[in-house]
């Protein structure tokens, strides 16, 4: 018989592979503590932390408690008092259930736990190293749980060494807190870092807990929204169109109590503000969603905050209607009454009058398709390539009007585009901004830069699978001269600013860029950084995954084709081609319409 090679990994070992999933900086335990407690049933916690959590992260609450025997189980790898069976999983009502938590976070950091239930005289004293336990005892000690954890990393040198500032995961930290908090108003929460009480909440209601956290001048910024169906409740607080910040405020949903993120539910609301606020300014919101567990599907990756509601549609138009009855109801927009019909508007002497026919020509055999060098119309066609424009032009407008509407279709028809879309079909350019093209009986129109915007990010995301984008040298490198404080978050990011292809060296106040990411040599390299301080400043992503996913989104937004810029019939050809290679291209990675689309009935529905 030959010698087995294959081998089960140790515990510890298997532990600490876990670790890299659920653990990923100080901020994440934080999560996963603050979690635990309120499953315990707490309703006082107390976070304290020293030196960005680097050192220290303790929580302390006043919960259930754990007996002796459980106490020790619960650092055990699946060990979870939240399901016994695969069929609990879809009736759950607490946060964690993997029971992957704590004994990853006791395979990379030094633990201690007290805990003792409510009815035990003693409680339990705990004492874990790398996943070994090194004492338990009985200890005196109140009802409920205490965890510290410290030195995170100690013995995986390569992830402690890439922990950032202290004020960087400080600032991660913030963000998890504020989250809980958040969610939880009616639970009393304290934040202590470097012996400073940071934050100290009592119980309150939502707007109160909102204020404490953000200021008291927060209240009179804030109109609430307020909406009931069958479907879905929302009940939250969004800010006056005249209190938009120009970096990202602070935005957030919540689904039955827990935080998510969802760049579609952010484009809903804020297109409620439509008009009312300038392109790049940001919203304050604060939006809590009731919906039955069972429409919802929870993706139970530990760390992810994402979630698919069963009919986003429908939580897309009522929050956007919700919203936009908000800042209507408030006064806010006086000069824009959202809800009202069109036809309510025709002064009253108007309406008793019959309609009349406006006067167009219209020649019958027009189509707008005929022509494929739309760039550069013959003479002989001028007369009908204006007529062609005036179409699409009205078109257009009529479009924008609708964007609700259309916004629907497009959804449901989005993903599909890719299957049937044929190479020979026409496609020209318009307004030197869109592309409009067809695909079976729909018109499609494209918004180019966007369009390019997502192939060039896709093309980046694709090559950062393979570990790194490749770079190319400059021949004249490039200076940047910068703050101490920029080139410190930068360095930050170094890592991941090399990945992305910037051959970047780093001086107290400048940065050295010796190689840009091949293929985008054109690049306004002092924007492009610019745009990342200004970004990183915003928020500073949580993961190496996510940090060059946005650096990549950066870098596509500057070097894709520009609104204005003509293109050739080649160009809008492989625009195409490469958009629909794409699976999922209705929007930009930030959440920005890419397509239209207007099947044969909605056409039909313009001319009635
Ligand atoms: P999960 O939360 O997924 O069940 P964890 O590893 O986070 O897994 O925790 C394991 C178990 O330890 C929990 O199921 C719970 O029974 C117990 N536990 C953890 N933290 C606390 C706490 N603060 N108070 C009471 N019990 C706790
Ligand atoms: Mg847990």
């Amino acid at each position: 018989m030959t010698n087995s090679r294959i081998k089960l990994l140790p515990d510890h070992v298997a532990n600490q592979i876990a670790a890299g999933e659920v653990v990923q900086r100080p901020a994440s335990v934080v999560k996963e503590l603050m979690e635990n407690a309120l499953d315990a049933g707490a309703d006082d916690i107390k976070l304290i932390v020293k030196d960005g959590g680097k050192t220290l992260i303790q929580v302390v609450d006043n919960g259930d408690g754990m007996n002796e025997h459980d106490a020790r189980m619960a650092f055990e790898r699946h060990a979870t008092s939240k399901i016994a069976s695969a069929e609990d999983l879809f009736h759950l009502q607490t946060k964690g259930f993997r029971g992957e938590a704590l004994a990853s976070i006791a395979a990379v950091a030094h633990v201690e736990m007290k805990t003792k239930p409510e009815d035990a005289d003693l409680g339990t004293y705990i004492k874990i190293e790398g996943s070994k336990i090194v004492t338990q005892e009985p200890v005196a000690t109140q009802k409920g749980t205490s965890i510290s954890v410290k030195n995170l990393f100690y013995n995986i040198p390569a992830r402690r060494k890439f922990l950032k500032s202290v004020q960087v995961e400080m600032r991660h930290i913030n963000e998890e807190f504020y989250r809980i908090a958040l969610a939880h108003p009616r639970i009393s929460f304290t934040l202590i870092h470097n012996g400073n009480i940071q934050y100290q909440l009592p119980k309150s209601n939502r707007l109160q807990r909102i204020s404490n956290l953000f200021g008291h001048k927060m209240q009179t910024k804030l109109v609430p929204v307020k909406e009931s169906t069958d479907y879905i409740k929302i009940d939250g607080y969004i800010g006056k169109p005249e209190n938009v910040k120009l970096k990202r405020g602070e935005q957030y949903f919540f689904v039955n109590n827990r935080f998510i993120k969802s760049p579609y539910l952010h484009h809903a609301l804020r297109s409620a503000y439509e008009g009312l606020i300038k392109e790049k300014s940001y919203p304050s919101y604060f939006i809590y969603f009731e919906i039955d567990p069972k429409h919802v599907d929870v993706n139970i990756h530990p760390t992810k905050t994402e979630i698919k509601f069963d009919d986003e549609q429908t939580v897309y138009s009522i929050l956007k209607v919700a919203a936009k009855h908000s800042l209507g109801q408030f006064n806010l927009s006086p000069s824009m009454d959202f809800d009202k019909r069109p036809d309510l508007d025709i002064p009253y002497e108007m309406q008793k009058q019959s309609p009349k026919m406006p006067d167009i020509k219209v020649d019958p055999d027009f189509n707008p398709f005929e022509e494929d060098d739309f760039g550069q119309p013959a003479k002989t066609s001028l007369k009908h390539y204006e007529k062609k424009l005036e179409y699409w032009e009205s078109l257009m407008h009529q479009t924008q009007a609708d964007a609700g509407d259309l916004f629907d279709q497009q959804q449901e028809t989005g993903s599909r585009l890719n299957d049937d879309y044929q190479e020979d079909i026409e496609a020209f350019q318009f307004l030197h901004k869109f592309i409009i093209t067809r695909r079976q009986n729909s018109l499609l129109m494209i918004h180019q830069h966007r369009a390019h915007r997502l192939v060039i990010y896709h093309k980046m995301l694709r090559q950062l699978q393979n570990g790194h984008i490749p770079s190319q040298q400059l021949i004249f490198p490039v200076e940047l001269h910068l703050t101490v404080d920029e080139i410190n978050m930068l360095k930050d990011y170094e890592q991941e600013i090399k990945n992305t292809g910037f051959d970047v060296q780093f001086d107290t106040e400048t940065l050295l860029i010796n190689g840009v990411p091949l293929e985008q040599k054109t690049l306004d390299i002092a924007e492009i950084f610019q745009e990342i301080l200004r970004q990183l400043q915003m928020e500073a992503p949580t993961e190496k995954q996510a940090i060059e996913k946005k650096l990549a989104s950066i870098i596509a937004g500057k070097s894709a084709i520009k609104t204005g810029q003509k293109l050739s019939p080649d160009e809008i050809k492989a625009l195409i081609k490469d958009l629909f290679n794409i699976t999922e291209n209705r929007f930009t990675p930030d959440g920005k319409i890419i397509i239209v689309e207007i099947d044969s009935k909605g056409l039909e529905k313009k001319f009635t």
